[in-house]
């Protein structure tokens, strides 16, 4: 029994642990793939990614050479009428450079021009404008003034007239006579011969007297405004423009100024010569020029434009584009391309927006972990119930191990002291009448202890297997005490009195009569069992706290507390040759116990070793109907 029992154990940990593996050889399998899987399906999405970002960003290197191309034609044509001036100025309203510089057929720049270098001033020679100086810088206003006035009317050049005006207005302004002056600026100014009069140096003497006026009267200074806007009329000199675009207002007041500052700081810097087609760098720092063909132009942008022009050109994409200077890289996660012929050097690059990314691959993520969890849910529900049939499998092999044990001990002790009696009375050739009645009286004993032991294993046999079916209907107390006591009497000798108190009145309780009638029963057989001497049994029958109450009580020996919720397992026994002399198997209490369940109600044992013992088996008046056993 032992060694059966341990080579039992042996395999009940093997198949425990095959079935361990079972389940955690595909959990793992499946984590493991759910994790390949995730990986592939990233690097596969992000490969999908990378190459639509490519090909967009071939659309958009082909757009942006095209559109480099369209600009230089557009600059070329935008400089192929009209003055060097009027030029510039239509480049930089039409936005097709932040700035430019127009080119004479010599290939030099014709607008912005470099300044002049001062000739010998021609006037020196002349005696009258000597005298008018001379009175001028006496301090004689009004003579000079009168001098300067006769020149102007004399002269027929326009430039020395213009000169002559600009020295009496001077002094008609250094006299205190504002309203003179601001008058012969009108008169000889406003129109007409004079104004696009040079002096020496170039600068046309007309717009540095509309600045005088302005100042004299800020009411005039819209006509300075208005001739610095001006580029198709009188040739300023764009450093001649840009100083007085600064006294009156500024970037402000012009759109061309911020051109014009640029142009002057390109060719301060830089000597003019590009190749037409591509994108340079300049001599200033983020600036880049581009010479269109024919060249009679080249255009100048700011780093910004450039980056500005092609975003222009990238409407509807998702994903983030950048456009990288030489020099400066694209992201690591971003896909670069080269931003074409147009821009030697430059990048382009298309990173994907950070939340588009992570949604993806949560989402897909997501349905891996939803198919590997339920496939592991699979495993182990199979797992599971695997376990639960197997456990079964075991305990039913256990109790017909164990029911084949004790059915072959508890049948062999009656079987063999009833075969040593009746052969005894068959030796014997004459036999005494009344040896012959004591020797029957001891065969029938050990016949009612076979035939109760037998009912027993039957009871517990069926109710193991579930066969066992219960009849509830309503049952009187009083009856079944009454049953019981009567099947009592052919087991427990006359002479142990058992002391019955039924309470008067007792309700009905919803019962199974038979098998109550089986409980009261071996609770009486063990109080018989297991008390010696002057035996005192007591049954009783009483309502308790909305229960019909059962007790069965004996001056036995009782049994220990630890005990107490053992007994009530299958064929547990405290002490077995006690239990075995008396003629049980340890199925009376499981017995008793299933049938009290059954039945919606409750079994206890109050008991001191050596004093006795009480059972008392709890029903309920009105009890929910099991119907079949449970
Ligand atoms: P058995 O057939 O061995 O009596 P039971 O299931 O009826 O099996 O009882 C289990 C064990 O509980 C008994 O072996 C005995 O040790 C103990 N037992 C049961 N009833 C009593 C009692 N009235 N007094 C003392 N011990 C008892």
């Amino acid at each position: 029994m032992t060694i059966g029992s341990q080579t039992g154990d042996r395999g009940r940990w093997l198949t425990l642990l095959l079935l361990l593996i079972g389940v955690l050889a595909p959990t793992v399998s499946v984590l493991w793939f759910m994790n390949a899987a995730i990986g592939n399906q990233r690097e596969a999405s992000r490969q999908k990614l990378a190459e639509a970002y490519r090909g967009q960003l071939r659309l958009l290197r082909d757009g942006a050479d095209a559109m480099w191309a369209k600009r230089g034609d557009d600059l070329a044509r935008a400089v192929r009428e009209g003055t060097a001036a009027a030029a510039f100025q239509r480049v930089i309203d039409r936005g097709l450079a932040d700035s430019v510089i127009v080119l004479d057929d010599a290939g030099r720049p014709a607008y912005p021009a470099p300044g002049r270098a001062i000739a010998v001033d021609a006037l020196s020679a002349r005696p009258d404008w000597m005298a008018a100086r001379g009175l001028e810088g006496w301090k004689d206003f009004s003579g000079a003034a009168a001098a300067y006035r006769e020149i102007a009317k004399e002269a027929r050049d326009p430039d020395v007239a213009a000169r002559a005006a600009q020295g009496l207005i001077r002094c008609l302004a250094r006299s205190g006579d504002k309203a003179g002056a601001s008058r012969a600026i009108e008169e000889y100014f406003g129109g007409g011969r004079l104004a696009r009069a040079a002096d020496p140096g170039g600068r046309v003497i007309a717009a540095d007297e509309f600045l005088l006026a302005a100042e004299l009267d800020p009411a005039a200074a819209a006509r300075l405004t208005t001739l610095l806007r001006d580029y198709s009329g009188a040739p300023i000199p764009s450093a001649q423009r840009v100083f007085l675009m600064d006294e009156a207002g500024g970037a402000a007041s012009f759109p061309t100024y911020a051109a014009e500052r640029l142009a002057a700081e390109f060719l301060s810097k830089e000597r003019v010569q590009s190749t037409a087609g591509a994108l340079e760098a300049s001599g200033l720092p983020d600036t880049w020029k581009l010479a269109a063909p024919g060249g009679r132009v080249i255009g100048l942008y700011r780093t910004s434009t450039v980056i500005s022009a092609i975003r222009g050109l990238s409407g509807g994409m998702s994903a983030a584009l950048g456009v990288h200077p030489p020099g400066a890289a694209p992201a690591a996660a971003a896909e670069g391309l080269p931003a074409g012929a147009a821009l030697p050097g430059w990048q382009i690059s298309l990173a994907p927006p950070a939340d588009a990314r992570s949604e993806i691959d949560r989402r897909q993520t997501l349905s891996y972990i939803w198919v590997a969890l339920l496939a592991i849910a699979v495993v182990a529900v199979t797992a599971l119930a695997a376990g639960q049939a197997m456990r079964r499998q075991w305990r039913l092999a256990r109790l017909k191990t164990d029911l084949v044990a004790a059915v072959s001990h508890e049948l062999k002790t009656p079987l063999a002291s009833m075969s040593v009696l009746v052969d005894s009375l068959l030796d014997d050739a004459a036999p005494d009448p009344r040896r012959t009645r004591e020797y029957l009286e001891l065969i029938a004993r050990e016949n009612l202890r076979l035939s109760r032991l037998i009912e027993n294993f039957l009871t517990f046999s069926r109710l193991e297997r579930r066969r066992q079916r219960f009849e509830f209907t309503a049952t009187r107390p009083e009856e079944v005490v009454a049953s019981a006591m009567e099947a009592v009497r052919e087991r427990i000798p006359a002479d142990c009195g058992i002391e019955v108190t039924v309470e008067p009145g007792l309700p009905a309780v919803q019962a199974d009569a038979d098998a109550l009638v089986t409980v009261l029963l071996n609770l009486l057989d063990n109080a018989y069992k297991y008390t010696s001497g002057e035996r005192r049994i007591v049954l009783r029958a009483l309502v308790r706290a909305g229960h019909v109450v059962f007790e069965v009580e004996d001056n036995g020996i009782g049994i220990a507390a630890r005990e107490q919720k053992r007994i009530f397992r299958r064929f547990y026994q405290v002490d077995q040759r006690l239990a075995r002399d008396a003629g049980g198997c340890g199925l009376g209490l499981s017995i008793v116990d299933y049938i009290v369940k059954a039945h919606g109600g409750e079994v206890r044992v109050e008991s001191e070793p050596g004093r006795g013992s009480r059972f008392s088996v709890a029903l309920p008046c009105a009890p929910a109907v099991h119907g079949a056993a449970a």
